[in-house]
């Protein structure tokens, strides 16, 4: 029999559900069982995919195409498994599908409610999940926090699957947060006991509680908790803030966080956390370290490159280094120029994006690289900078540009390839999802990848053009990655360089911190090499 995790939210939103779903996971993964995990957004938007990094973080993309929110990115990383679309369900979506059928005739002149007919829509799309990836258990993950209006179908149809598949076979956890009170030194428990009122009211019983706090639990606040929301005191698990999320999943098994799900459900298997343990212990105690920047625009909101980053990171663990992630804003180097701003980086990655503000700032940035020889990384728009500065200032075509940022350059070095063109929607039309690529023998990516094939995930409209491809070549440009066909650029790099190498696609979205991305592997190697 299948079982089913239901995460919930309460008190604030950004409490850390994400990744608290992701270590469960782990913790199930470990004990040998067949997990997958699904985010449930309350939002109406079909997808995040038309959603603005700067309100919702980094979209994430899937080997299928989906682009998702930010918490699948969680999920994969930590579970070390590759969802698809079914693993993202939005309001969007639902109350999208419930209308076509209502269109069709499907409900065969009923009344059209949400209760049942959104919430049955609701059910299968949780159960789909679980099926499609022949999961032992389905951990899924509500959106938002508890009281939030558009969650209100979603809560309902969990309490009805309890209802259906049993205690045993369902549970609840609830994620709250314990907030610190300044002038009086004191822990709150009363925003969760409200937020447990507030589950209660529609019909759930959370069985687990993980708190959030600042400050450790005493026992009288784990008592406390435990009478007013009538969960057992060993139920009561307590998430601390800690220097690296990758260590979460070993402190909360310490709690018995782990153990007493497996309990609950019936699931039986020794925990084995060797992998784990591996990458925390490397995680702790670097040997190296090394400071990379990375030039951007997005930068004001934290989540906006979390897989970036995190990739960033995994080269790091990859070579028993700590890195410590620089966010420059690409605005500034075009106000300052780049000297200042990247004194003592050892290494520059540009992460993809979209609109032509920061531009000329990461192209300034990569000239930087290129003239004194710092290790370079280039993602998407990153890859499409360093195609734009090389036509300028190596082949001299000093208008060269992308035409997505001009129509009246003669050289539009990148363009849009004729199956995009006259594409008016916005939503889920740009290339998307695992594309495979051929690897040319005698280039650096070969080395790196150690393969003359491999399959990375893309999601961008521009592509290099080819009219200018044999000029770029001429110049010196290694054209080291293609599709298939030959007819996209998927990799470019610089010989004599000690690290000059730009993707069209996300090598990020397939970064693991147990198994970092040979790209940033690499990267993170050569930037160590400049030994700052
Ligand atoms: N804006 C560029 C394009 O659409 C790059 C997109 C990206 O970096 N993800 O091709």
């Amino acid at each position: 029999m299948r079982k089913f995790i239901f995460v919930t939210g309460g008190v604030v939103s950004s409490v850390g559900k994400g990744i608290t779903t992701a270590c469960l996971g782990r913790l199930l993964k470990d004990r040998g069982r067949k997990v997958t995990i699904q985010k449930i957004d309350p939002y109406l938007n079909v997808d995040a995919g038309t959603m603005s990094p700067f309100q919702h973080g980094e979209v994430f993309v899937t080997d299928d195409g989906a682009e998702t929110d930010l918490d699948l990115g969680h999920y994969e990383r930590f579970v070390d498994l590759n969802l698809t679309r079914l693993s993202n369900v939005t309001s969007g979506q639902v109350y999208g599908a419930v209308i076509e059928k209502e269109r069709a005739g499907e409900y065969l002149g009923k009344t059209v409610q949400v209760i049942p007919h959104l919430t049955d829509e609701i059910k299968s799309r949780i159960r789909g999940v679980g099926e499609q990836d022949k999961a032992e258990v389905v951990i899924c993950e509500i959106g938002g926090t508890v009281g939030d209006i558009e969650g209100q179908p979603f809560l309902e149809a969990i309490r009805q699957m309890r209802r259906e598949l049993g205690p045993e076979n369902t549970l609840f956890i609830h994620v709250t947060l314990i907030p610190y009170v300044g002038p009086s030194g004191e822990s709150k428990t009363k925003p969760t006991q409200h937020s447990v009122r507030e589950l209660r009211n529609i019909g759930i019983q959370p069985d687990i509680l993980l708190c959030r706090s600042k400050r450790p639990l005493t026992k009288e606040m784990r008592d406390k908790i435990s009478l007013f929301c009538d969960v057992s005191p060993e139920a009561v698990i307590e998430g601390l803030d800690t220097d690296s999320v990758y260590e979460l999943p070993l402190i909360f098994e310490k709690q018995g966080f782990g153990g007493l799900v497996a309990d609950r459900l019936g699931i039986d298997g020794k925990p084995d956390h060797s992998e784990w343990e591996q990458v925390v212990s490397r995680v702790r105690k670097p040997s190296h370290r090394v400071t990379v920047a990375m030039v951007g625009k997005y930068m004001a909101l934290q989540d906006s490159y979390i897989s970036v980053t995190e990739a960033i990171k995994h080269g790091g663990i990859a070579n028993d280094a700590e890195v410590e992630v620089r966010r420059v804003d690409s605005e500034e180097i075009e106000k300052h120029g780049p000297e200042k701003l990247l004194e003592g980086i050892s290494g520059i990655v540009v992460p993809g994006g979209y609109g032509d503000r920061g531009v000329e700032g990461k192209i300034q940035a990569i000239r930087h690289c290129r003239e004194n020889k710092i290790p370079f990384l280039g993602l998407c728009l990153g890859m499409q900078c360093a195609v734009i500065e090389f036509a300028r200032h190596v082949c001299g075509w000093e208008d060269a540009h992308s035409a997505e940022f001009s129509d009246s350059t003669k050289h539009p070095v990148l363009h849009l390839m004729p199956d995009q063109e006259g594409v008016t929607d916005k939503g889920a039309t740009q290339r998307l999802g695992a594309y495979p690529m051929r690897i040319l023998p005698g280039t650096r990516a070969r080395k790196i990848y150690g393969s003359a094939r491999a399959s990375e995930r893309h999601r961008h409209r521009y592509e290099v053009n080819n009219e200018f491809r044999d000029g770029l070549e001429d110049k010196g440009l290694v054209i080291s990655g293609v599709s298939p066909d030959g007819r996209l650029v998927e990799l470019i790099e610089l010989p004599d360089h000690p690290f000059f190498l730009a993707s069209q696609f996300h090598p990020e979205f397939k970064s693991r911190p147990n198994r970092a991305h040979p790209l940033f592997a690499e990267f993170v190697k050569a930037a160590l090499g400049q030994g700052k």
